[in-house]
Formats: structure tokens, sequence, C-alpha cells
């Protein structure tokens, strides 16, 4: 018989249980202050396989247990693991003659002070008192255990085992709870108040919350769609969450009905979290007075991607994160049709490689979690986001989004993992995904490409040939039909735009009758983003068309990089590029010395990193022997 193994935060190990609900009471009326005076939590659970020689396991931390029943009797508990690891917990015994299927009652009494996740003065997960609110986080960014709902719940805190909860928090007089599910009553009691909050849909435990001040109760568009904010904030929640309903209306659209009993949100010091029909918002967002309120909208289609389907264990995280992300950018398209998706997954690419420099290169499926990462690194999010909007290409929108709607029916209030999600995909599109999944979610870091361009005029129409070769990191692997879309501007500065594919080491491809174009984008065009760099372009341009007397820039303005294309005329030694601000002063000076060779005309191109230089009108210069050709540019961001 194989040894009977807790799941761990990012290891899911099958139980002989099955937990169906938490029946919690806590005596909070000490509240702001983080005391549990008295608590109870009764854990309502099945043997699902042969109990003998089995046991039942709950995490609780900080706090001291008193005593614990198994079906009203008193039953031995006892710590397993080291308070510093992941795993540590309580274990009790299976009784002798317990049975499978039997349905047990196990109450745990315990009180205490409420803590957080060991991360100062990072700390995000854990219970928090200020000196007005009492509020949970459900997990951490630090603590190596992630599910931080243990500092204030004795529960299974692995979101494998979802469950019922019903909870009563007791609080003193004038004080409002928020927490999961619906309110079912308020108990008036001698000098305190019984806040008894309710849900039957399983819960993950980590999505498990709860929020004391003085809230108000604010309504949007529907008695089930409730704001949690303080008096003051009347006003500025009518513009905040203006757009709520619009909210709820596009994430039905695409992917089925709200599955909860409320879409709540509790304004918090901290957050924003994704807690099952009480979402912590960040009260400094919340106030912003931002009726489009992004990270709203991100946190609500979690109750879809996380709440309703849930990691099996934490090493999915990406199932959650990339999705609520990349619900941000059809927000976006919803708000401003094709131009408003298109740059916020630009938006996303260009915060993706800001990422990397704080926190290294991770993959998006069981990423390193080791500072500087954490159990939620940027990338699982930002990557991850654009990576589901290269699937969408490569699936075609009808197979996406129908191929994701069966994935949340087939798993609806169920955990997955990143096959479950690959596998509908296959079974919907027909096509082996191996290749993808492997590339972007599985493995880590991007492709990065060279490209050298032949073009050739025919009766007045281009052919380009482009050798692509892909030049990244070994350790990163070759990628395959990975989507390149290019931008050809043209005499009158429209465009034409065409996407070539990438495979492996070296590919080429032809693109036939382009008319006669002035410069060439990349990656900006206004179908999607691909998760790329180009390191550098040689241009063999056998065109009579581009002005030896100009250089061109693009994009303008430009944000992170500028393409410069600029002539070289024959045996032409050119000397700096060279960056000046309006003030005359030298922003940026870069060594460039290249020698025209033979032959036919060249033109270059070379790609200018502006990242670390501030937005603002710029002069850009490049030396010709003697002589210099200069470029007005805009940098914004
Ligand atoms: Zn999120």
């Amino acid at each position: 018989m194989a040894q009977q193994r807790i799941s761990s935060p990012v290891l899911y190990n099958k139980q002989p249980f099955d937990i169906l609900k938490y029946t919690f009471s806590i005596d909070l009326t000490e509240a702001p202050k983080p005391i549990a005076k008295q608590a109870i939590n009764t854990i309502t659970f099945t043997w699902t396989d042969n109990p003998v020689e089995k046991k039942f396991y709950f995490h609780l931390r900080d706090l001291t247990i008193d005593s614990v029943l198994y079906n009203g009797k008193s039953i031995q508990f006892y710590q397993e693991g080291n308070i510093d690891s992941a795993d540590f917990h309580y274990a009790i015994d299976a009784p002798i003659g317990a049975m499978k299927n039997d349905i047990v009652s196990l109450s745990i009494y315990y009180h205490g002070i409420m803590g957080s996740e060991p991360a100062e003065p990072n700390s995000w997960g854990g219970v928090f008192g200020t000196n007005r609110i009492l509020y949970t986080m459900g997990v951490g960014f630090h603590a190596n255990y992630v599910g931080t709902t243990q500092h204030w719940l004795a529960c299974y805190d692995h979101p494998s085992d979802k469950a019922a909860f019903k909870g009563s928090f007791i609080v003193s007089k004038g004080k409002y709870v928020c927490s999961n599910g619906l309110l079912t009553s308020i108990d008036t009691l001698e000098n305190a108040l019984r806040f008894n909050w309710e849900t039957n849909i399983p819960t993950a435990t980590y999505l498990l919350t709860f929020a004391i001040d003085s809230f108000i109760p604010y309504q949007f568009g529907s008695k089930t769609n409730i704001v949690y904010g303080l008096k003051s904030d009347s006003s500025v929640l009518q513009t905040s969450y203006k757009l709520l309903p619009k909210m709820v209306d596009m994430l039905e659209r695409y992917f089925g009905p709200y599955p909860f009993e409320k879409v709540g949100y509790v304004l918090t010091p901290t957050g924003s979290m994704e807690h099952q029909t009480m979402i912590s918002v960040d009260q400094s967002i919340a106030r912003k007075k931002d009726s489009v309120n992004s990270v709203s909208l991100h946190e609500l289609a979690h109750q879809w991607f996380g709440d309703m389907v849930s990691p099996i264990d934490f090493r999915y995280a990406w199932l959650t994160e990339s999705f609520a992300t990349y619900c941000e950018t059809l927000w976006a398209h919803e708000l401003k049709k094709n131009t408003g998706y298109i740059s916020d997954q630009q938006a996303k690419l260009s915060s993706y490689f800001s990422s990397v420099t704080r926190e290294g290169v991770l993959s998006l499926d069981n990423f390193e979690r080791k500072s500087p990462s954490s159990n939620y690194p940027s990338t699982i999010y930002v990557k991850g986001a654009v990576v589901l909007g290269m699937l969408r290409h490569e699936l075609g929108d009808d197979i996406f989004f129908t191929g994701i709607r069966s994935y949340l029916d087939k798993f609806t209030y169920g955990n997955v993992k990143t096959e479950d999600f690959q596998q509908v995909l296959e079974n919907k599109s027909g096509k082996k995904l191996d290749w993808f999944f492997d590339q972007w979610i599985i493995r880590k870091g991007w492709p990065r490409f060279t490209f050298d361009t032949t073009s050739i005029i025919e009766n007045n129409s281009k052919k380009i040939k482009i050798t692509c070769k892909q030049v990244q990191p070994k350790e990163y692997g070759y990628f395959k039909n990975v989507p390149i879309e290019l931008g050809f501007r043209l005499a009158d500065n429209s465009y034409i735009y065409k996407i070539i594919y990438s495979n492996d080491a070296e590919s080429i491809s032809m693109i036939d009758s382009i008319p006669a174009y002035r410069s060439m984008t990349i990656n900006q065009g206004p179908t999607l983003r691909t998760l790329m760099q180009m390191v550098s372009i040689t241009t063999i341009n056998e065109s009579e068309d581009f002005n030896t007397n100009q250089i061109y820039t693009y994009p303008m303005p430009a944000q992170d990089a500028i393409t410069i294309e600029y002539p070289l005329p024959h045996n032409t030694c050119i000397g700096d590029i060279i960056l000046i601000d309006t003030s005359g002063k030298i922003i940026k000076q870069l060594k460039k010395e290249i020698y025209s060779s033979e032959g036919f005309e060249k033109t270059g191109l070379f790609i200018l990193h502006i990242s670390d230089i501030a937005s603002g009108n710029y002069t850009l210069t490049m030396k010709y022997g003697n002589n210099q050709l200069s470029r007005q540019i805009i940098i914004t961001r």
C-alpha cells in the first residue's frame, strides 16, 4: 500500500477523503484587531477509500487548537512537518471502525491572534487589521505554502478539495461583515451582531474570505451585483462600477452564464484578489473613478477561470491568471474594438519584456518561484495573455472560443491541469497541439529573429524573399509555426499586411506582388502580437524608389524601440547615430561604422532601443562623412 502523502502547493496527491462542507463560526468582536476569541470549524467529509490506517489532514497557522471532535467524540490530533515547510499541517488517524463512505463531522475548536505570510514588508496573504478594517487575502506572493486561508480557517487548505462554506461572524455593533456566497441573516445578540454567509457551491479554500468594516452594499444594475464600500464611497463607486453590468454581459457572452449566487466586491486596503463572489478590490483602484476598471474586470473573469474551474495545484496558476489577463484584452476590444484589442496586447507584450529584467525568464506551467520570482510572477499574467492571443490566431476564433466553453463546461466547479485544457482544444480542433503547449507554455523564453530580405522589382510590384533565422539562446529551443505580421508602408502611407511563419533554425518565406513600399513594420499589425524580438534585419533593395537622401524611422510615435531605415550610398562611411533632445543635449550616441559594398543600391535597418529614454521630441542624426541626415522623432509611453 502506497504511503499517504498530503498534497503540496505544487504537487497534488489524491487523498482518501473528500470534504463536502465547512461550517464555521468565529468571535471577532475585537475587530479590527486580528483576535479570534473563539473559533469552531466543523468539517463535513466522507472517506472515499477504506480509511484503515489512513489520516485526515488540516492546516492552521498561528492559532492554538483547544480540541478536536470526531463525530462529537474527542480525538487525538498531531502536527506533521516543520512550521517553515510548505506542508506544515495537522493530522488525525481514522478511528477504529471508520468505514469507506462514512460521512464524518470533524469539529476543530481554536483561538488566538491571526497572522499573515512571513514576508514583511511584502506580506500580502493572510489576515490584516488596520485601525478600522480587518480583512483577509487568500494567497501569499512569497509564502512557500501559497494558500493563506489557513491563517484564519482550520481547513484542508489546498485547491484540489473544494467544499461548500457557511460562515458565521460575530462582530461588535456598527460593523458589517462581507464574505462568500449569500448573506442569509444577521442575528442580533446581546452586545454584538452575527453575520451568516453561505454558499452551497464548491469553493477552493484560497477563495474564501471575510472583511469587516462599516460597509454599505451598493447595487449596480441588478440586486446580485454588489460593491461593498464605505458611506463616503457612494459617488466614486457610481463612476468606477458604472460598467459592471456590461462587464458581466461580455463575460457571459464569451464564457457562459455567471456561475455563482452573486457578483460581489469589497474595498480593502490591499488587493486585488478574486475571492469567490466577494472580490477584494484594492480601494485605491476602486476609488480612481475609472469606469474602464480593468482590475475589476480581471477579478470578475476569475470567477470563471480560477473559481468555477480551479487549478488542481498551484503549478497551474497560469490557467487562472493568463485567462483573467486575456479577458482584459477582450474588455479593451469591447470598449474600443480592434484598436483596443491590439493596443492592449501590445501593452502586455511590452510589460512582459520589462518584467523579465525583474523576475527572470520563466515558463507559464510549473514556473520557478524562488526570488526574484514569486508565487504570482508577472509572466503568468502578461506572457500568458499574449500566448492566448497567439493560440486564438492558431485555432481561429470559433474553435478558440467554443473550445474554452467546452473546457469550462467539462470542468464546472472542478479542478484542472494544463493537459486538460490542451486535450479539450485538441478534441475540438482535431489538431495536435503538443508543439504549441510545449514551446509557449511548458518551455520558457521566446524566439529572436534575424531577417535577410531581398526584394526584386517586377512590373512595378515587388517580390520579397525573407530568410528568417532563430537566434535565441539554445536553452529556449527552436519554435515552430511562429506568426510574424509584416506591414508594408506604401508611398501614400497606407499599409499592406502579410503574415509569415518562422519554423525552427531557418525558414524562407516568399511574399509576392507587393507594390513598391517605403518601409516595413514587424509585429505591429492589426491581427495579433507575437511573443518575439527582432535582432537584426539586412535589406537588399533592388528598387529605385528609395530616397537616398532621407532616413525613415518607425513606428511614430515610438515606445520601446525605433526602427531606422537608412540609405547606404556607395563607398561611404556612416558614422555615429546621435539622439538629441530639444535643448540640444545628446541623449544617446551609438558608434556605427558601415561601409557600403559595391554593386546595387543598399539600404540598412537598425533597431534603436529607447525604453530608457523619457517621452518627448528628439532629433535623430546619422553622420555620412562630412554630411548628415536628420529626422524628428517622438517618444511617448
Ligand atoms: Zn488574477
